[in-house]
């Protein structure tokens, strides 16, 4: 998408601190970071979250989740815990609607979630 502000670090249009990439996904740190760890997965597909999904998107979704949860091992968090977690629309949150998750480690969480 042309003014897609991840498609644009995708292409390499706009910088990032780059934790992954291959093929399918870009792994990078948020530039607002909410944790110790605060990464950001991100499909290289364009669509804006769950509710834009057509199917072809599967694999991507299944793959964030387990890539991130590799991530988070690696990083040392298997133990601690994290939070993969993702919001539909911006009455949950969404403020770029480009679908991502979020893999957030490193400090307390509560639940429920804010
Ligand atoms: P959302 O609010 O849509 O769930 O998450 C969007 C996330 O993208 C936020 O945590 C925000 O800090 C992050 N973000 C927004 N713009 C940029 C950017 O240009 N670079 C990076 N690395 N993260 C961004
Ligand atoms: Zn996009």
């Amino acid at each position: 998408m042309e003014n897609c502000i991840f498609c644009k670090i995708i292409r390499g249009e706009i910088p990032s601190k780059k934790v992954f990439e291959d093929d399918r996904i870009l792994v990078i740190e948020d530039i607002t970071p909410q944790a110790p760890l605060h990464l950001l997965l991100l499909p290289k597909r364009h669509f804006v979250n769950s509710l834009d999904m057509s199917g072809e998107e599967d694999g991507e979704v299944g793959y964030i989740f387990r890539k991130g949860g590799e991530i988070a091992k690696q990083k040392g968090f298997a133990e601690s815990g994290f939070r993969l977690v993702q919001n539909n629309g911006a009455g949950a949150g969404q403020s770029v609607f480009h679908a991502h998750f979020h893999l957030l480690a490193g400090r307390a969480f509560t639940w429920p979630p804010g």
